[in-house]
C-alpha cells in the first residue's frame, strides 16, 4: 500500500490521476498531511467523503515510529526512529535563539566508513525511503507541537518552530540521491513545509557526480565534509577521497555555486587532536580553498567509544581558526550540542542491521556501547 509521505507534489498528482481524480486533490491532501500534520484521511474535511473512504482503502500515511525520545540538558532533542527490519535511525532537533534546526538522517547506517564517525562504524543496511526522510520532519513538527500551532513568542523569525533542516544525520544523502531529492522537494513545497532553499542544507562527504546532479535538479544550501587539506590525510580519514580526490571536489564546489541559493559552500572540519589540527594544516586549507567562496565550520571532534581519536584542545582550535580568519576566511566553531545524549555530530548510531562486513570487525561490546 503506498505511503503518501513518499510522494512530492508531482508524484502525488500522478497518483491521483491514476485513481481518476483531479490534480488539485493532490494539493489538498499534501496540505493536510504536511501542513496540518494529519495522518487520518477521515479528518480531511474538505475532501469528498467518498474520496476519503477510497483513500483510506488504498493508501496510508505512515511516518517513522519513535522508539526513544531523549532531551539533552541544553534543550537538544533526539529521537530514535524505527524504520523496520530491526533498523532505527536518529533525528535531532537543535533549538537556538531565532531558529530551530532539525538534523535528519538519509540512510540506515552509512557505507562510507569515515574513520572518525560513529555512524560509519555501524555499517550500512539500506537507503531510507523519501517518506522516511521527510517523515522525520513530519514527526518532529508533531512532537514539538508545531503542526498547525498558533504563532508563539519563542518561535523563530521565520514563524516556525523548525525553520531549518540539515541533512547531517546518519548516512550520505547524495548516495541516496532520488529519495533525498523527493524529500527535499516536499520540504521546499509551499503546499507542504515551504522552507526556503537557503534554510535546507545537504551535507556530503564529497560525491562529486551527485553534487552536479543536485545543482541541476534541486539546488539547496551545500555543506561539504572536508576534514583534511591534502589527499594523503583525507584518503586515510575518508576512503571516498580515493574515488573523488580534493582537486575534483574543489572543482565540483565551484560548479555547484553557479546555481546554489547561497554564494558560499560550508566546509565542515572536525578538529581531531594531533591528526588534522596543526598550523600547517590550517595554512594548507587556505591554499586549497583559495578559489572556492566558502565558510568553515570547525567541529570539535565528538568522541564515541573506541574511536581512537580525541578532541583538539580549545587553544589549538582557537589558533587554527585565527589562521583561517587572518587569511579572510570566515570560520565559526560549532558549539557542541547534545553531547550528553550522544546527539552531536558523528555520534548518531541508531540501530543498524549491518549488511556489510564492517561492523563484524568491531567487537560486539563496542557496537552496543555506540548504539546505547
Ligand atoms: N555523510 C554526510 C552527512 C553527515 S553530516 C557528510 O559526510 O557530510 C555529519 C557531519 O559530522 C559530517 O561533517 C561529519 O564528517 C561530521 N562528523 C562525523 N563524525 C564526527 C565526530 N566524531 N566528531 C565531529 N564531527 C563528526
Amino acid at each position: 500500500m503506498p505511503n503518501l509521505l513518499d510522494y512530492d507534489l508531482a508524484g502525488l498528482a500522478a497518483w491521483f490521476e491514476e485513481l481518476g481524480e483531479k490534480p488539485f486533490r493532490a494539493r489538498q491532501v499534501m496540505r493536510w498531511i504536511h501542513r496540518e500534520g494529519c495522518d487520518d484521511f477521515g479528518a480531511m474535511t474538505d475532501v469528498a467523503k467518498s474520496l476519503r473512504a477510497k483513500l483510506d482503502a488504498l493508501a496510508e500515511i505512515r511516518p517513522p515510529v519513535p522508539l526513544r525520545d531523549t532531551v539533552s540538558g541544553d534543550g537538544t532533542r533526539k529521537w530514535l526512529l524505527d524504520v523496520g527490519g530491526g533498523n532505527a535511525v536518529e533525528a535531532v532537533f537543535i533549538p537556538e535563539a531565532g531558529r530551530g534546526t532539525l538534523c535528519v538522517s538519509s540512510q540506515a547506517g552509512c557505507a562510507l566508513d569515515c574513520a572518525f564517525c560513529a555512524t560509519g562504524k555501524q555499517g550500512f543496511n539500506r537507503n531510507l525511503e523519501a517518506g522516511e526522510i521527510v517523515g522525520q520532519l513530519w514527526l518532529a513538527n508533531k512532537l514539538l507541537g508545531a503542526a498547525s500551532a498558533p504563532a508563539r513568542e519563542d518561535e523563530n523569525d521565520n514563524g516556525r518552530v523548525i525553520s531549518n533542516v540539515v541533512l547531517m544525520g546518519m548516512g550520505e544523502p547524495l548516495a541516496n540521491f532520488d529519495k533525498v531529492v523527493t524529500a527535499l522537494r516536499v520540504m521546499l513545497d509551499d503546499h507542504a513545509y515551504g522552507l526556503s532553499r537557503r534554510r535546507v542544507t545537504v551535507s556530503t562527504a564529497g560525491v562529486t557526480p551527485a553534487m552536479d546532479r543536485l545543482r541541476e535538479e534541486c539546488p539547496v544550501a551545500l555543506a561539504v565534509s572536508l576534514h583534511a587539506p591534502d589527499d594523503a590525510l583525507r584518503d586515510r580519514l575518508m576512503p571516498i577521497n580515493r574515488k573523488y580526490p580534493l582537486h575534483d571536489l574543489m572543482a565540483a564546489c565551484r560548479r555547484y555555486l553557479e546555481r546554489a541559493p547561497r554564494d558560499f559552500v560550508t566546509f565542515e572540519y572536525a578538529m581531531i587532536d594531533g591528526i588534522n589540527d596543526s598550523d600547517a594544516h590550517a595554512r594548507a586549507l587556505v591554499a586549497l580553498t583559495r578559489d572556492v567562496p566558502c565558510k568553515f565550520n570547525l567541529i570539535p571532534f565528538n568522541p564515541f567509544p573506541h574511536s581512537g581519536f580525541a578532541r583538539s584542545p580549545v587553544d589549538r582550535i582557537r589558533r587554527f581558526s585565527a589562521i583561517l580568519l587572518d587569511s579572510g576566511i570566515i570560520a565559526t566553531t560549532r558549539r557542541t550540542r547534545g553531547g550528553d545524549v550522544a546527539a552531536a555530530c558523528g555520534q548518531l548510531a541508531g540501530q543498524v542491521r549491518d549488511k556489510t562486513r564492517r561492523a563484524r570487525t568491531y567487537p560486539l561490546q563496542m557496537m552496543e556501547e555506540i548504539g546505547s
